[in-house]
């Protein structure tokens, strides 16, 4: 007999991350011994680089490493979070209106939580980060989902901002890059979308956490350093998950105006106090230390990008935009969407594709749906060049089998 648990309701319109999900069936299937090619993690392949680690390892022998820190980050980090963020959003950011958390994801859930009454409403541009409207809605909040259009390489505009603007509205998200279409906003568009952000009085969450990983000619815009007024209504969250290969280290911080990194602060404070304090150590490294690790695995997503791209658009029926920056290719697979497997299941959306492409094609992806994209699929090319092809290859046969 079980105990018949009563959880609370506020996890009933909350769905496990599928990211996640997808990445921890394959690792299942590839220690039950089965050959899986996973496209599922975003996460870089890389290690952590060396002088990273060092660090860390040096610090384990020195007096109070180990120990309780500032709630919101030891000191030095902060003023290296803080001089960082000031020059690449030209403004002027003090070490207390930054909080480092454990990971941008525990940053973004403090934001939401410090941010939202119930009822209050978040811009979310479609496709998104599979994350973001669980936390709002975690929070007590309402996500609104702003649906954009491969064809308009996913890029939300000013109209449809203003347009789904409500007396509830506090705050957009703007993931750039984003995750998982690879989307880069231009120059242009974010100086659109800064224009209704004022005339709307709406706080910007611009999830940065990809803006050291653009490729080609696209560049890094920042909507804080648009103006002062810009600057003063941002909220950036960035992290070194992916820009060092640290995610395992789970170190995000958060930049902001004072009283909202002081909320989110105390509510840290009565979760889960400090992140790890020598993960810390190693942030400051990162933060501080060479930067031509950065530059090194750049260059290796960028080669990634374009063999997957090409591979992709090999496939007949599928359509692939060009991702200009994060390490995912966003294809739309709907052609195959509804065509029934040799062992005759139908497979009606894109979630029964993916399950199928695991099963049978021995390849992991993320459905489109997770991420407010039905009919699209996620691969991550921070993976080896090798697995792109033979995982790609997978995919194109096993779509190729369905009639
Ligand atoms: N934002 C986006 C857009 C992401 O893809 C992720 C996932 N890595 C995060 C935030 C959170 O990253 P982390 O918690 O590892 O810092
Ligand atoms: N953010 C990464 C992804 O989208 C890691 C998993 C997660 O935290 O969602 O795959």
């Amino acid at each position: 007999m079980t105990y018949p648990m009563k959880l609370a309701s506020r996890l009933d319109p909350i769905k496990p991350s599928i990211t996640l999900a997808v990445t921890a069936k394959a690792a299942k299937l590839k220690a039950d011994g089965i050959d899986v090619v996973s496209f599922g993690a975003g996460e870089p392949d890389f290690d952590t680089p060396a002088h990273i680690k060092d660090a860390a390892r040096a610090a384990l022998d020195k007096p109070g490493v180990g120990k309780y820190t500032d709630v919101a980050g030891v000191l030095p980090l902060r003023k290296a979070i803080a001089a960082e963020l000031s020059a690449v959003h030209k403004t002027t950011i003090a070490p207390d209106q930054v909080l480092v958390s454990t990971g941008a994801k525990h940053s973004l859930f403090n934001l939401f939580m410090a941010l939202l009454d119930p009822g209050d409403e978040v811009l979310i541009p479609a496709p998104f980060w599979v994350s973001y409207p669980d936390m709002v809605m975690l929070a007590g909040g309402r996500p609104v989902i702003l649906e954009t259009r491969a064809e308009d390489d996913f890029a939300v505009t000013p109209q449809q901002v203003a347009a789904a603007c409500s007396p509830r509205t506090r705050a957009i998200v703007l993931n750039n890059p984003s995750n998982p279409t690879g989307a880069v906003y231009t120059r242009a568009q974010i100086e659109g979308l800064a224009k209704v952000v004022v005339e709307k009085d709406l706080l910007v969450i611009s999830d940065d956490i990809y803006r050291q990983l653009v490729y080609g000619d696209a560049e890094y815009v920042s909507i804080a350093a648009v103006s002062p007024e810009l600057a003063k209504r941002t909220v950036l969250v960035d992290g070194v998950s992916k820009t060092y290969a640290m995610t395992g280290w789970r170190i995000g911080y958060t930049a902001g105006p004072l009283a909202l990194i002081k909320a989110m602060t105390k509510i840290q404070g009565q979760s889960t106090s400090n992140p790890t304090h020598i993960s810390q150590i190693a942030t400051l490294a990162a933060l501080t230390g060479s930067q031509d690790c950065v530059g090194e695995m750049r260059k290796a997503f960028d080669e990634r990008r374009i063999e997957m791209v090409k591979l992709l658009r090999a496939i007949p029926g599928v359509t692939c935009r060009e991702p200009k920056g994060a390490f995912y290719a966003f294809p739309d697979v709907s052609a195959y969407v509804g065509k029934h497997s040799p062992e005759g299941a139908i497979l009606d959306d894109d979630v029964q594709l993916c399950d199928w492409l695991v099963e049978v094609g021995k390849v992991a992806v993320v459905p489109g749906s997770g991420f407010g994209a039905p009919g699209f699929v996620r691969l991550s090319y921070a993976c080896s060049m090798a697995n792109i092809q033979d995982g790609v290859g997978r995919i194109a046969r096993a779509l190729a089998s369905l009639v």
